[in-house]
């Protein structure tokens, strides 16, 4: 054959793969899908459980083998050369209420393309293969993130994750048992590789195809209670009023407050609260209780202990203010943590041989990979988010960013599992 016509071969080869990958990302879109556009996926819902066995399936076809652990994260493998270690690969197909098509769900479908298309050029591999879906990354129906990651990391206890309840007092084994997505199996690795779409907007404004992830932010992730008294809104004289709505706002503002005071040039501080709940929330009944949730993050570790203490210190004020208590119950927090030089180099090397344009990112979002690093030589790469935009129904990267993540994964894969990572 001659040098021109093995070009155009791989060539076709090249856009029949583009196009399984687009077709399979569609129908993987179709579960939980909303009107919006986007997908509601909670986990363990039925939703959640559709969109998983629809994965099984997908995999399965290709000669893999699937399985779950306690706490249901579902590992689909590829044996390549029987009794070699594993590299795996994964993200999440869980999403956020009225979330994107394109979080965790893109990285659990590239890693799985990734893998299929070693399979068809395997030479060399020294490694089998894994890909995760992590159960519960997005944290929405049962706290916290990270779930299923932090308990293959040893950071959470099975027993405990299983006994979490939803907000209606269904438990996680429960949740799982419903989906039939739960078992036994556990699965030693040698290194972990993520791709996630960058879910803010510095790929975009830079004209970048890929973000080579050089560290993740430090966060810390609060639950709050305000106590107040039950009490009429018009009978009630304001001196007498224990108002935990009051308490919980003034929290709220001084969150933000303390984002804009404490953020530099060098290290911005990004605060929120992401939910709150009001009881009994009525309209002619003060506030007895609010359970809320803020979390502050920052890439330097200083800046956010500063801004933490600040926060605690505020606390205190506003309860004088509001004439409430303030509880803090559960904590979530992570430092702020460099992912592996070699692996950065490796994926950099990647995208000059593809001739994608890349830069160095830091992820403000938490993903599995922020909890696999801290065990094994870990690789995390971004592909844009048009106008930054996340969990939310408009979250969109392009065709052309999505194909160019699914051959940048392939090419990382395949040099990964020659060897030239770990
Ligand atoms: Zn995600």
């Amino acid at each position: 054959m001659s040098t021109t016509s093995t070009a155009a071969a791989s060539a076709t080869d090249r856009s029949e793969a583009a196009r399984a990958f687009l077709a399979d990302f569609r129908s993987m879109s179709t579960f939980g899908a909303t009107a919006g556009g986007g997908v509601d996926r909670q986990a363990g819902t039925a939703a959640d459980g559709q969109t998983r066995n629809w994965f099984r399936g997908l995999v399965e076809g290709h000669g893999f083998e699937v399985r779950y652990d306690a706490v249901g994260n579902q590992f689909a493998l590829l044996e390549l050369i029987p009794g070699a270690p594993y590299v795996a690969m994964g993200s999440h197909l869980d999403s956020q209420p009225l979330g994107g098509r394109f979080d965790g769900a893109y990285g659990v479908l590239t890693a799985a393309h990734a893998a299929i298309r070693l399979k068809e050029a395997a030479q060399g591999a020294k490694f089998n293969i894994a890909v995760i879906n992590w159960f519960n990354e997005e944290g929405c129906r049962f706290k916290p993130s990270m779930m299923g990651s932090s308990v293959f990391t040893g950071k959470l206890p099975a027993e405990q994750v299983l006994e979490t309840t939803d907000p209606h007092g269904t438990t996680v084994r429960e949740a799982l048992e419903s989906i039939g997505t739960i078992g036994d199996f556990s699965l030693d690795v040698a290194a972990y590789l993520e791709i996630h779409i960058e879910q803010g907007r510095s790929l975009e404004d830079d004209g970048l195809t890929i973000g080579l992830v050089e560290s993740t932010w430090g966060a810390n992730k609060y639950e709050f209670v305000v106590h107040g008294e039950q009490a009429h809104t018009g009978a009630t004289v304001i001196a007498d009023r224990h108002d935990a709505l009051l308490g919980a706002s003034l929290l709220v503002a001084a969150a933000r407050d303390i984002a804009d005071e404490f953020s530099t040039e060098e290290h911005a501080v990004i605060t929120s609260c992401g939910e709150f709940t009001v009881f009994p929330n009525s309209p002619v009944v003060v506030a007895s209780r609010v359970n809320l949730l803020v979390d502050l993050r920052s890439t330097d570790p200083d800046v956010l202990a500063a801004a933490d203490a600040e926060l605690h210190r505020r606390v205190a004020a506003i309860e004088q203010r509001a004439s409430v208590e303030i509880k803090r119950g559960a904590e979530h927090v992570w430092a702020s943590k460099a992912y592996d030089a070699s692996g950065m180099k490796l994926a950099a090397a990647s995208a000059d041989k593809l001739g994608l344009p890349y830069g160095t990112v830091r992820t403000l979002a938490g993903h599995d990979s922020t909890n696999m690093k801290d065990i094994v030589p870990t690789i995390m790469l971004f592909v844009p988010s048009v106008e930054g935009i996340s969990h939310n129904e408009k979250e969109l990267t392009s065709d052309e960013d999505m194909l160019a993540g699914v051959d940048l994964f392939t090419e990382l894969l395949g040099r990964v599992a020659r060897g030239e990572f770990v």
